[in-house]
């Protein structure tokens, strides 16, 4: 059977670092395994999910080049959950409860209060239908719940190994709400096995669920899924990363921290895993290294500065078509490669390269500082064309004029060229800035 993944966001906020993790490493296994990957979008919490979460979603996931195979909406599917329950009604697997939250509230409190795990008593299974009927009648309406069996669940997880549960030191979960609707824990497994999911890959705040969900396979006929339960990144500090963390937003990362796509993917494809972090430039070689045995149990930190300084060896190593649109989104639409080449090893971010254009082809208000040594180097400027190799022309005769040499010689010229004391080579800048400007700069002449 080919390998079919799933990346299941709720569409309840702005995906993170952490989500898209799971998306990329979903996305990773597919692609490596030749199988597919589905985006599906667990809508059914219709408080909470909001159209443009959704939307934002398949923004950030397209512009990390993660193209899902197939898509699916919970909303769209409430018809066959329905089905699925009524099956599970008729076959004894879920059962009506009555219990108001403050009532299950209190019931956990005493459990805990002795000692006690706190799970559910099942007094809802020793309800007569008199009794049913008499809560029903007070206007109650129940919640449905699944019956677990009380044999002891197990699988092989593909990172945390053999893991074992006992059913009966489990709650039997809630699979319908009171006003009919399904819960995740349900829908999450009619669609993975309506849709043939093979391995579900996801965070391990999720293994609880499947010791349950395991039994709800089996219960509606279903294959069980292979499962891989990762570890949550955290924040630099150990703290938990949450969906509404606005900084670590994909979003955020992307329109206001200037990362490109394959920074971040060449991180999050690493992050915990015993391979080394190293600036990769296309998906592909992601998917050529993954393995999911590479994957440790410890909790991975994810670290902006990390992320930062990937971004910059990237961008020295982009070629400008991978950046152009970019550029053009900053408003230098005349940029060329050999802007980009020129000044792409001093950047962390490509907006900063705006910086270098205004240096390049914007009035500069020049140091001159040493206006004799200036207009002796200015004299000897040769003629146009330029190209890589004036600067070493010109400052050799320079050199061989003034005999002076090092940061004597070159200091002055940087400061006079470009009004700082530091930037891209200037055998790279000198042809862009041009003879004209540079003659004028050198002249102590804001041009
Ligand atoms: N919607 C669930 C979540 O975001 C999906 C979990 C799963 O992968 O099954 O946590």
């Amino acid at each position: 059977m080919s390998v079919a993944v799933r990346f299941a966001p709720s569409p309840t906020g702005l995906l993170h670092v952490g989500n898209v993790r799971l998306a990329l490493v979903n996305w990773l296994f597919a692609r490596k395994a030749g199988g597919n990957f589905l985006l599906r979008l667990d809508d059914t919490d219709e408080e909470r999910s909001k159209p443009e979460y959704a939307e934002g979603i398949e923004r950030d996931l397209t512009w990390l080049g993660l193209t899902w195979d197939r898509f699916a909406r919970e909303s769209d599917r409430y018809g066959r959950y329905d089905e699925v329950a009524a099956a599970l009604k008729a076959a004894g697997r879920l059962y009506p409860c009555y219990e108001t939250p403050e009532e299950l509230n209190l019931k956990r409190a005493s459990l805990v209060s002795q000692g006690r795990p706190p799970i559910y008593d099942r007094a809802a299974l020793r309800l007569t239908d008199a009794d049913r009927a008499r809560l029903e009648s007070e206007g109650r309406k129940p919640h449905w719940r699944f019956k677990l069996e009380h044999t002891p669940v197990e699988w092989t997880d593909l990172v945390r190994g053999p893991v074992h549960f006992e059913g009966s030191a489990l709650s039997d979960p809630v699979l319908i709400r009171e006003d009919g609707r399904p819960l995740y824990t349900l829908t999450s497994v009619v669609d993975d096995a309506d849709l043939a999911i093979t391995h579900v890959i996801r965070g391990e705040d999720h293994v609880a669920n499947t010791a349950v969900q395991i039994q709800i396979f089996e219960a509606v006929g279903g294959v069980v899924p292979v499962f891989a339960h990762l570890p949550l990144l955290t924040d630099a500090t150990g703290q938990g990363l949450s969906k509404r963390l606005g900084s670590l937003s994909v979003a955020s990362l992307r329109e206001e921290e200037g990362i490109e796509p394959m920074a971040l993917a060449s991180l999050l494809a690493k992050l915990g895993t015993s391979d080394a972090i190293e600036p990769r430039l296309t998906l592909d070689e992601l998917v050529a290294e993954f393995d999911i045995a590479k994957v440790s149990r410890a909790t991975p930190k994810f670290d902006p500065e990390e992320l930062l300084r990937l971004n910059a060896r990237i961008l020295h190593l982009l070629p400008f078509e991978r950046v152009a649109g970019e550029l053009a989104a900053l408003g230098l639409d005349d940029a060329d490669a050999a802007f980009w080449e020129a000044v792409r090893p001093n950047l962390s971010r490509v907006a900063e390269a705006r910086d270098w254009w205004a240096v390049t082809h914007a009035p500069v208000a020049p140091a001159a500082d040493d206006p004799a040594f200036l207009a002796e180097a200015a004299a000897l400027l040769p003629e146009e064309p330029w190209d890589l190799s004036t600067w070493g022309t010109w400052t050799g005769a320079v050199k061989a004029k003034t005999g002076r040499k090092g940061k004597d010689l070159f200091l002055p010229l940087r400061r006079a060229l470009t009004g700082r004391d530091h930037g891209p080579e200037l055998k790279n800048l000198l042809p862009l800035i041009g003879r004209t400007r540079a003659q004028k700069r050198l002249a102590g002449e804001t041009a």
